[in-house]
């Protein structure tokens, strides 16, 4: 099949925005209002939790800037990664084995989660099982390897399997990389499509989602108020589920978590030319710091993402910053049209674990999932929900991670991250 001569330019209009039609707008917010939890931010971590909660007969608003999905949760990679952000030796060692095992069963039951949200609420978002991490430097692949015999050994998870030079040059077709495993419980799907289906279900069950509701305050008090240009709301708890987007609202959370830019582009549907750089079904992600991930779509493009720039304006076109990383790992594809190319703002910590806490007793967040989201949101989601009915055992083990705030203030802090992680970009290409 050959791609057409003549594509459509780049656009910051997502590959997912153009195969999911956008529902009708929302209302913003009008007056002053009430809710028991009032939450700020409709991606997945906020979605899920309204969900939760008006399932259990909570009075419940949402409050989204832009438009439901906007943030990360609609423009992502849609890799499903197995296990928390941090793997397990690094758990053990930080919070102690026998909580490093109640991390491990929360991510296994975020799984069963995801499982069940989409048959329960009858989401379509394309989940496809299997994910490959590719090591992109010799010493990885024994380490690799030995983590997937502890999976089995210690977490009964027996799905990891190696991949030798050969097998993965079989199934990715670069010389980039020298090993790796496939993981045959992750897997991959579209973001945007699960972040529609939960808000569907959400107002389904009851919560009230408004758009074009911008918070520009947070008064604390017994009940606190989340003040937007058109309206006011006030309610006994507010959750705070921005991720990486929140600006001038509450400075715990924002010292916390920094916002940092990721791309993405899609090709045109490749047919068989799609077997010259990928030969399964599975999902790619590589051991770099500053990570490529691929995939192929339902409709048989090659989905690129990684670059990373930290600044929270995107670049107008960010196909050529793609391009230059595609052509890394995939030089016979250098010069491949892209249909669509996008960004998007993750948040990420000092110590890539989230920053789940009580800002105050009745304002929570979860936030910072340092590139793990699409796996972990819906369920950190849940949690929250769980904190604000009362049950604390699963959020007080997150709220014990180590996440401190990062060094130099509002106006340091940037300079600070941009320096370290250029740093690990530099340890990438050594
Ligand atoms: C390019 C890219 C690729 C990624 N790839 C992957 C991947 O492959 N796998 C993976 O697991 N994770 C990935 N991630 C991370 C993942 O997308 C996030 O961890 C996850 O979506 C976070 O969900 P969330 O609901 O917490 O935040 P978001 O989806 O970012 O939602 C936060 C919402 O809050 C709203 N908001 C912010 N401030 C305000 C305010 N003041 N008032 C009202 N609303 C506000 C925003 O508009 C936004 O819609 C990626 C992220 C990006 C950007």
């Amino acid at each position: 099949m050959s791609i057409s001569p003549n594509p459509p330019p780049p656009s910051d209009r997502s590959y997912y925005a153009a195969v999911n039609p956008a529902p009708p707008p929302r209302p913003a917010l009008d007056g002053a209002q009430r809710a028991d939890v009032a939450i700020v931010g409709a991606g997945l971590t906020g979605l899920s939790a309204a969900l939760r909660l008006a399932e259990q007969g909570v009075s419940v608003r949402v409050l989204e800037q832009a438009r439901v999905g906007w943030g990360a949760s609609g423009r992502n990679g849609g890799q499903v990664h197995t296990g928390q952000r941090r793997d397990q030796d690094e758990l053990e060692r930080t919070v102690g084995k026998a909580d490093a095992r109640k991390l491990w069963d929360m991510a296994e039951d975020a799984k069963a989660l995801l499982r069940s949200l989409m048959q329960s609420h009858q989401i379509d978002c394309a989940y496809e099982p299997g994910l490959i991490h590719a090591d992109h430097k010799q010493s990885f692949v024994e380490e690799n390897r030995a983590y997937a015999e502890k999976l089995a050994r210690d977490y009964d998870y027996g799905l990891v399997a190696p991949l030798d030079r050969d097998e993965l040059r079989a199934l990715v077709k670069t010389d980039q990389y020298f090993g790796g495993t496939i993981d045959r419980g992750a897997g991959h799907l579209d973001p945007l499509a699960l972040t529609y289906g939960l808000a569907r279900a959400a107002e389904a069950a009851g919560a009230v989602i408004h758009e074009g509701a911008r918070v520009r305050r947070l008064r604390h008090g017994a009940r606190p108020v989340l003040e937007t240009d058109g309206g006011a709301l006030s309610a006994d708890t507010v959750l705070i589920c921005t991720d990486g987007l929140l600006e001038g609202v509450e400075p715990t959370v924002e010292r916390h978590v920094m916002p940092i830019a990721n791309h993405i582009a899609t090709t045109a549907p490749l047919g068989d030319r799609l077997q010259e750089v990928l030969t399964s079904r599975a999902a790619v992600s590589d051991s770099r710091f500053v990570v490529y991930y691929f995939r192929p779509t339902p409709d048989g493009r090659l989905l690129f993402g990684g670059g990373e720039t930290y600044s929270t304006k995107l670049p107008r076109d960010v196909s050529p910053l793609v391009r230059r990383h595609l052509a890394n790992v995939f030089p016979q594809f250098a010069d491949i049209p892209f249909e669509h190319a996008w960004g998007g703002i993750l948040g990420v910590t000092q110590t890539r674990q989230p920053f789940v806490r009580a800002v105050r007793p009745n304002v929570l967040t979860a936030a910072g999932y340092s590139g793990q989201g699409v796996l972990l949101a819906p369920m950190f989601g849940t949690i929250l929900a769980e904190a604000v009915k009362g049950r604390l055992d699963r959020f007080d083990l997150l709220a014990k991670l180590p996440v401190p705030a990062f060094p130099g203030g509002t106006w340091l802090r940037k300079p600070i991250l941009v320096a370290a992680m250029s740093y690990f970009a530099l340890r990438d290409r050594l």
